[in-house]
């Protein structure tokens, strides 16, 4: 499709080069690492034409040419380079765009369904975005997709596989503040996904314990490789291949569970400990048959509530333990100003479980109501993250809500912020995000619309 039209053309040539170029037009290309769209070839939002300005004052290496030029290394927008290279209606709209977390492809989107989602699983594009696909091993893939294990083993095993699990050593990368380097579980070392996991004195004595594997042979090996070889070695076992694959992550689990105690609960170091939590993990995920069809008919009822307008609509996932539940409000502030292409937006959330809770508000750039809410929703589930181990929030937008619900048929500049929250309900044990009546998140309403209006508030954190 990218072929230049040849001179002398037959009619049907004629009509398929037509189909083909009205079907490119109306592709554009979705944000993910950003490395494959082009600033001058590409159309990456379906919104506008995002082509940067071509500044002749301007030093040529500077010029960016892909979108990754125009992100940073923690994922977020070079503000300056963009207000340097975009007109400010477009760089608005792009500093609106939000950033996948995670080192995802580019990918293409179909600009005339909803989604944005391009269904047709032939063709061209599909093909192509296979072959872009940097994950040589699809077969590891798909055996922990279509795993019994729980949902959030499945994330936590993807976190360590794309080297996003938060440890310290990713935190201090990220160049988030106050951030101690050393492990919690034996004090000596400093603490990265290999040693945490694998490597430190505490672990490799749970190893041994849980699973009888001595770990101190391996050190060499990269941990992702380390435990893809056994997941696919337990998977070719025929008896007791499954139980073991559950006891090898609910031990990764589990010493991951105990560090974050010790972080967030100020326990001490203890390596019975972890041996009681991938006890008590492997009966639960031995049990998950069961527990399964539980959800299933959960989530079957929230879904036939949907109609009753008098009863909440909300989505969860987990299942509630004893701890406290965390209540957050959330609620976003939007206006468009008089000069139509202009917006002003801004997010906020309150913890109203405790009476001196904590609360955050911020002005973003945000294209419409629906986006600046489901920012508002992504920034308390971010901050809250390991934080607590049940959670409840609540908003006042019923799309975003039903977003979360249905995550294919969300609109598309919601999409991949739907996908990350969605990624990170995977950290709390429970999480759960509901419809509620205006009035019940005031407090975070009041906090949205005095950021907007650039009031600062003694309350924001
Ligand atoms: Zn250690």
């Amino acid at each position: 499709m990218d072929n230049e039209k040849p001179k002398k053309p037959s009619y049907a040539f004629n009509s398929l080069f037509k189909a083909c170029t009205s079907f490119k037009k109306r592709l554009y290309k979705k944000i993910g690492n950003g490395r494959n769209i082009n600033l001058q070839q590409d159309r990456w939002s379906a919104s506008l034409d995002l082509q940067p300005l071509v500044r002749h004052n301007q030093h040529l290496e500077d010029h960016p040419t892909v979108v990754a030029d125009l992100i940073d290394e923690r994922k977020n927008w070079r503000v300056n380079k963009i207000w340097t290279y975009f007109s400010p209606e477009k760089a608005r709209s792009i500093l609106a765009l939000h950033i996948p977390k995670d080192d995802t492809e580019d990918s293409m989107d179909w600009s005339h369904t909803k989604s944005g989602n391009y269904s047709v699983k032939s063709g061209y594009w599909f093909l192509k975005s296979v072959q872009n696909n940097p994950d040589s091993n699809p077969t590891f893939w798909r055996m922990l997709w279509k795993s019994n294990i729980f949902p959030k083993w499945k994330h936590f095993i993807w976190k360590i596989m794309v080297k996003a699990l938060p440890t310290t050593d990713n935190l201090i990368k990220r160049k988030i503040p106050n951030i101690s380097p050393t492990c919690k579980l034996c004090n000596s070392r400093n603490e990265n996904t290999t040693h945490i996991l694998r490597d430190c004195q505490i672990s490799q004595r749970v190893w041994f314990i849980t699973m009888g594997i001595s770990t101190s042979n391996s050190t060499q090996i990269p941990i992702q490789d380390w435990i893809k070889n056994f997941l696919n070695f337990f998977r070719k076992k025929k008896e007791d291949g499954e139980r073991m694959i559950i006891s090898f992550i609910s031990t990764l689990w589990s010493i991951w569970l105990h560090r974050n105690e010790i972080i967030f609960k100020g326990t001490t170091s203890n390596p019975e400990r972890i041996v009681e939590l991938e006890k008590e993990n492997s009966r639960r995920a031995n049990n998950s048959e069961q527990r399964r069809n539980n959800e299933n008919q959960l989530s079957k009822k929230s879904f036939s509530r949907e109609n009753d307008e008098d009863s909440a609509v909300s989505w969860s996932k987990g299942s509630q333990t004893t701890n406290p539940n965390q209540v957050i409000v959330v609620d976003g502030a939007w206006k468009k100003k008089k000069n139509k292409s202009q917006w002003q937006a801004a997010i906020a959330w309150k913890n109203i479980s405790q009476v001196s809770g904590e609360a955050y508000a911020n002005r973003i750039f945000a294209t419409s109501p629906l986006q600046t809410e489901a920012y508002a929703i992504l920034q308390a589930t971010k901050y809250m993250e390991w934080k607590c181990s049940d959670i409840i929030i609540k908003t006042d937008n019923l799309e975003v809500v039903k977003a979360l619900q249905q995550n294919e048929k969300a609109d598309k500049s919601i999409s991949s912020i739907i996908l990350e929250i969605k990624q990170r309900a995977n950290s709390f044990q429970y999480f759960s995000c509901i419809k509620v009546k205006r009035e019940e998140v005031f407090l975070a309403h009041n906090l949205a619309k005095m950021a907007r209006l650039g009031i600062p508030s003694s309350t924001i954190i």
